[in-house]
């Protein structure tokens, strides 16, 4: 009998940028990254479009983002993944979480809570800096939150996280590798979040509940993006765990400043990888300066 080789999933990595604004040199470092490893480790690379914040994504800021991506000569495998298209199945995911008593609905809006947080003198922040939601409405009766879900009250639905902490029995984490492919154990703080949200008040879901269902849906095996989003991951990995995903493999790469020592970042309207083609820069340099020659 031939003996049979072991079948190893085949590596998948993705980039996955919203379209709120046009890429700016830190994205081409991410996305030339995720390039450059999955070249090296035989993978395929994905986009996916991260357009569920209806009021900040724009069609325009996604051609943008297509036309980028195309001049720097990026190749992606497979059909574009947009998550506006999906939203519903977000909300399942949400409301399945709900059903297990995961999840609640919460009626405060950001005055409530920032007045609530102000009571307390050092109020607890969450590792993005923002304070950690007081718990107001967790121990809200479920027949009183539904009466006022009923009478059309806006609310958004969170995640109890010590109670999801508890459902996966306590530990969780997730395999961090580098570039020269040394892999170590990280394990997750989640605590240190609190109640984060899982859906919007505007849309039925969040960053880390879609990011979390769309790389297991897309099988990805590597996920490379900035340093901005590694705390977050503590999240992802919980989620993950709670809904029986696989957890990928993550790679962390630093985050690009300026001259003046400020992060690149879109909300900042850092210069753009547009910007820079109009002066004349072009996508080899572009690739040269990030050192991917
Ligand atoms: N959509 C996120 C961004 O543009 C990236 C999310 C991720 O890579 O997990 O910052």
């Amino acid at each position: 009998m031939a003996a049979s080789s072991p079948v190893f999933a085949e590596p998948v990595f993705r980039f996955a940028p919203s379209p709120n604004g046009r890429l700016h040199l830190g994205h081409a470092l991410s996305v030339l990254t995720n390039e450059r490893l999955a070249h090296k480790l035989g993978g395929r690379l994905l986009l996916r479009i991260e357009d569920i914040d209806i009021t900040r994504c724009k069609p325009e800021f996604e051609a943008g983002i297509r036309e980028d991506l195309a001049w720097l000569g990026l190749r992606f495998d497979g059909a574009v993944r947009r998550q506006s298209e999906h939203v519903e199945s977000y909300a399942e995911a949400a409301r399945r979480l709900q059903a297990r008593g995961l999840v609640y609905p919460c009626f405060c809006s950001r005055q409530v809570i920032k007045r609530a947080v102000a009571l307390h003198k050092a109020w607890r922040v969450d590792p993005d800096g923002a304070p950690l939601y007081p718990g107001t409405c967790r121990a809200c009766d479920p027949a009183e939150a539904a009466a006022r879900i009923g009478a059309g009250e806006p609310h958004l639905l969170r995640l109890a996280m010590d109670r999801a902490i508890e459902v996966i029995g306590g530990a969780a984490g997730y395999v961090a590798f580098d570039e020269a492919g040394q892999e170590r154990s990280v394990a997750a703080e989640p605590a240190d979040w609190g109640d984060v949200v899982l859906a919007r008040k505007e849309v039925p879901t969040s960053y880390h509940l879609s990011v979390a269902l769309d790389d297991a849906l897309q099988g990805v095996t590597h996920v490379v993006r900035g340093r901005d989003l590694e705390a977050a991951t503590d999240i992802h990995v919980v989620l993950q765990r709670l809904l029986g995903l696989p957890t990928p493999r993550y790679h962390f790469h630093p985050l690009l400043s300026d001259e003046t020592g400020q992060k690149l970042a879109k909300s900042r309207l850092s210069e753009s990888l547009a910007d820079l083609r109009a002066r004349g820069v072009t996508a080899a340099e572009i690739r040269a300066q990030l050192s991917f020659d």
